[in-house]
């Protein structure tokens, strides 16, 4: 485990362009010219500044799509179901959708005494096959050649590759569901 993180790396970035930024500002208020600040700067300033923009663009789009995730809402916790409930939100994960559904039994096994955590955690499950991030439908799955699998919509034509199967994505997909779960239960009992 590194001690910084990169997400500090980039906040300690963004910062120091930031106050960097600050400082080219106030001066140009100060001298009250523009052009003088454009004007002196060095060539390497300039494509730092494109770099940092586009860096910066970057960093915008991929908290965007994190933060995407978290907006699955873990809010319908129904009460115990002896059944399958299949959820109507799809889960995003590994570049398509996945269905979740949800089996909560009404009796406890014996011997096995799972607190209401761990209980809400364990209800959720992933079916296979994921869907098309395009139009939602079922994707189909071939083995690759030279190793790898490629996923494609019958319908749309949406296709992509993958290194895993989406038997071993799936899983993934339920470790994170799953962890995402732990966090709002936790979250609402905080409440
Ligand atoms: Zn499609």
């Amino acid at each position: 485990m590194s001690i910084i993180s990169k997400k500090d790396l980039v906040t300690a970035l963004l910062a120091s362009f930031l106050f960097w930024l600050a400082t080219q500002i106030v001066t140009a208020v100060f001298t009250g010219s523009w052009m003088w600040v454009i004007n002196s700067l060095p060539l390497n300033v300039l494509v730092m500044f494109v770099f940092v923009i586009v860096l910066s663009a970057l960093i915008f789009l991929r908290y965007r799509q994190l933060h995407a995730k978290r907006g699955f809402g873990m809010l319908w916790l129904q009460g115990p179901s002896n059944e399958w409930v299949t959820l109507d939100q799809l889960f995003p994960y590994a570049g398509v959708l996945w269905t979740v559904r949800q089996f909560a039994p009404g009796f406890r096994s014996i011997g096995n005494r799972e607190n209401l955590k761990t209980t809400f955690v364990n209800s959720f499950d992933i079916v296979t096959p994921p869907r098309c991030p395009e139009c939602q439908t079922e994707l189909e799955q071939t083995h690759q050649f030279f190793g790898g699998y490629r996923w494609e919509c019958v319908q749309c034509g949406f296709k992509k590759r993958n290194r895993l199967s989406y038997y071993r994505e799936a899983n993934r997909t339920l470790k994170i569901l799953r962890r995402e779960a732990e966090i709002d239960f936790e979250r609402r009992e905080a409440k």
